[in-house]
């Protein structure tokens, strides 16, 4: 897949210097590697639909992914370079998301941190036992007490559902599989300036979607002796972590699979694939002959009758 690369206050160089995307701007913050989304959609590249939208394949070529009923590539995968802290935010769920937000999907998402300074924090979370207490706390800024940040390294995994309170703190890198959806609604911004003016806040809708009090959902990675251990699964998607030492087989049981190379090289069945190179497995597709050393991070949907979700 071709991405799609996106300038951000909070952007840094790593995108072009780590990941050697030919990108010129020392603000990039994301790499929309897999999307179909209309903010920033990618195209195939090579092969027989070479330059084809994503969201145009997903229309004309239903059994590349399952025969879904939905009416749009339900996931979107990134790479995050958070150069500096991104905003304390939080997403609606699909519900909210459909009657608020012009139909849009919600966003439920989950981070695998590829890399991070010494001493890197990530905010999920807070501790408002009560809504009552939650508006309170933000009204009056209490933000050091309200905020639940903690400490992150290299190969951690965190799930964030709607209505959790998160946010990527600076010098951390991260990939991203979530829903194909642009929705943030902005609760806290550190009273930064930009241009002179302080960024749009969402706290109306914040307090709408956020659940009270936070719960934790941390899930430990099945313990197998294979190449490929899933990290995760809810009701939009699966993730897997791969990491291949020689050779290995990649059975592809999904809908479809989403894969993305975070370190190393690899062939599969023969085709060289080099870190920052992001792929789409098709439906019914052949086990695929994997051989090299590198890292995979692997996605899958969740489909329910309206195609996304379950
Ligand atoms: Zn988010």
């Amino acid at each position: 897949m071709r991405p799609v690369f996106k300038e951000t206050v909070w952007g840094g160089k790593r995108l072009h210097d780590d990941f050697g995307y030919d990108i010129m701007s020392n603000h990039i913050g994301e790499c929309w590697a897999v999307s179909a989304h209309p903010d920033g959609e990618g195209s195939v590249d090579g092969g027989t639909y070479d330059g084809i939208r994503l969201s145009e394949l997903w229309k004309t070529h239903p059994e590349l992914f399952g025969n879904p009923q939905g009416d749009r590539f339900p996931l979107l995968t990134k790479i995050i370079d958070a150069n500096a802290d991104l905003s304390i935010q939080v997403h609606p769920d699909d519900t909210y998301a459909a009657e608020h937000e012009n139909g849009s999907l919600g966003k439920t998402e989950c981070w695998y941190v590829i890399d991070c300074v010494p001493g890197a924090t990530i905010i999920i979370g807070h501790n408002a036992k009560t809504r009552e207490e939650l508006r309170e706390m933000i009204e009056n800024g209490r933000w050091n007490e309200l905020i639940r940040e903690i400490p992150i390294k290299k190969g951690d995994f965190f799930q964030i559902n709607p209505g959790t309170v998160h946010a990527i703190k600076a010098g951390t890198l991260i990939l991203e599989s979530q829903q194909s959806s642009d929705i943030t609604y902005r609760l806290y911004d550190y009273d930064r300036l930009q241009n002179g003016k302080k960024r749009e806040l969402h706290i109306e809708k914040s307090l709408d979607v956020i659940e009270v009090p936070f719960v934790e959902r941390r899930a430990e990675p099945a313990e197998t002796d294979s190449w490929l251990k899933q990290l995760y699964a809810c009701s939009c998607y699966k993730i897997w972590k791969g990491d291949l030492k020689g050779e290995a087989t990649l059975r592809q049981n999904e809908p479809f699979m989403i894969g993305s190379v975070i370190s190393g090289e690899a062939f599969l069945d023969g085709v060289g694939y080099n870190k920052g190179d992001h792929f789409i497995i098709p439906y019914k597709h052949p086990d695929i002959h994997m051989t090299g050393e590198a890292e995979f991070v692997f996605s899958a949907p969740q489909y329910n009758n309206k195609g996304f979700g379950k």
